[in-house]
């Protein structure tokens, strides 16, 4: 399959003035000059249509103290929202109003801890070296309902299977919200090539053509708005929560990615004449790998990013019985206990590690970052793993170097404290923000003193 090109809704290079008389023509009445925030939520202010020359200059305004992960103090300047033309989408639901992704700047000049400016930065460094990064990122998400005592329950009362995975009644029960979203998706020309229903009761997966990695981390952020807009309105809830319950699986965000040569295009990840490794990826590719095996840990903190993330990081919690997620910092074959797995068909490489709530600017950006760093320095990452992880013992572990992904948020923001990269990529602030959120984030979970341990400790001594 080839990379999907994204259609654009005017012409590169059009003036202002002209795009405003084209969408007023569709009857388009407001636009939205969005942004994320640390999570990767967009947050936005909308314009008339007759302002549109003024905000596709930057004339949107925003606070970033007000928002998570936008490091400023109450006293400074607003950031400026300059939205990216080649990004406008006709929101599906609501034909009168487009949306538009932008880079924050401030004072004039580009805004250093920018989501969507931090991928653009690496993505920059990546054509210094004739690559273009290339993306798809698997959606994996839960859609509830309320039950009349405010408990949530699957969309369809009978999505109650102990295996409800790939569950064709469940998939058609399910139908109407489905083909208005994935009918969406194909409007807006992402390709989608398949949609199922998941491992856990409530779960689904709709799976689009890969792109640009700016073009998926905007897709991304995009389709989480539009899955949970298109959802209320069928009164249901779309929750991109990584692991809502503790018995299912939870949502992954698994990241299928390659390396394109800029100029022809050609998937540079594609295995060499004789493929001597036997996995289906270039060297170049091993060498991407083990840059990112280098900084999982860390990287773990931003591709699994809450608290909850790390209740999927394990072997067992599911009622089907394993979770599909990855609990070893290993790479290897089609096998999904690897957390990066290289698909059958080979030419790509999957991270499993990343959940449905990260930011996935940020994820993106780290990810590829440490891959070039592989590159740069042409590291290999050792022998595959060709077993299922999960049955290795401690022992086999230790004498193949298999280490564990951090297991919890107060670990893992620890070591992306600690490693250097994650501050060369996000920038100081950046970095810091996040490692500041992220502490307080566990601090507060850690605070808590739960259900589970009254049950277990109140009348144990
Ligand atoms: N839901 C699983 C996860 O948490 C993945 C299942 C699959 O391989 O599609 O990553
Ligand atoms: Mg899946």
């Amino acid at each position: 399959m080839s990379a999907a090109v994204p259609a654009r809704l005017w012409p590169e290079g059009m003036g202002a003035a002209e795009v405003r008389a084209l969408l007023e023509a569709r009857q388009v009445r407001y636009a939205l000059a969005s942004f994320v925030d640390l999570h990767g939520v967009c947050k936005a202010k909308a314009v008339p249509i007759a302002h549109l020359e003024a905000m596709l200059a930057g004339s949107e305004l925003f606070t970033g103290a007000a928002l998570d992960g936008v490091p400023q103090d109450v006293s400074d300047d607003e950031v400026a929202a300059l939205p990216d033309p080649a990004s406008a989408t006709v929101l599906p639901w609501r034909s009168d109003t487009v949306w538009l992704a932008s880079n924050l700047q401030f004072n004039g000049e580009p805004f250093e801890a920018c989501s969507r400016s931090i991928l653009c930065r690496v993505r920059e460094q990546a054509a210094a070296m004739g690559f273009r990064f290339q993306l798809g990122v698997e959606t994996e998400f839960f859609v509830l309902r309320r039950g009349a005592d405010g408990s949530l329950e699957p969309a369809s009362a009978s999505d109650s299977l102990e295996k409800p995975c790939y569950d064709l009644r469940g998939l058609l029960d399910n139908l109407g919200w489905l083909d208005e979203l994935v009918q969406a998706m194909n409007d807006l020309g992402w390709g989608v090539y398949s949609f199922d229903h998941e491992d856990g009761n409530g779960q689904f997966e709709t799976d689009f053509g890969y792109a640009d990695a700016l073009v998926t981390a905007d897709r991304v952020s995009f389709f989480r708005l539009m899955a949970r807009e298109i959802c209320r309105r069928h009164g249901l809830l779309a929750s991109f929560m990584p692991k809502p319950f503790a018995d299912r699986t939870g949502s992954g965000a698994h990241f299928n990615m390659s390396l394109a040569d800029l100029a022809s295009g050609a998937n540079l990840f594609e295995p060499e004449a004789g493929d001597a490794a036997g996995l289906g990826v270039s060297p170049l590719a091993r060498s991407f790998i083990a840059g990112i095996l280098r900084h999982a840990p860390a990287i773990c903190a931003v591709i699994a990013p809450t608290v909850n993330s790390y209740k999927r990081l394990v072997v067992q919690g599911s009622m089907s019985g394993f979770t599909w997620a990855p609990v070893f910092i290993c790479y290897g074959n089609n096998n999904r206990t690897n957390m990066l797995r290289i698909p059958g068909a080979g030419g790509r490489v999957e991270c499993r590690a990343a959940d449905s709530a990260c930011n996935p600017y940020l994820a993106s950006a780290l990810l590829l970052a440490a891959g070039l760093e592989g590159i740069r320095e042409g590291l290999d990452p050792g022998p595959a793993n060709l077993e299922n992880a999960y049955r290795l013992t401690p022992e086999q572990r230790q004498a193949r170097g298999l280490t564990t992904l951090p297991r919890n948020l107060g670990e893992a923001v620890e070591v992306f404290a600690a490693d250097p990269l994650p501050r060369q990529v996000f920038g100081e602030a950046m970095a810091e923000a996040f490692i500041d959120f992220k502490r307080q984030e566990w601090n507060d979970y850690h605070a808590e003193v739960s259900a589970w341990e009254r049950d277990r400790y109140l009348e144990l001594f």
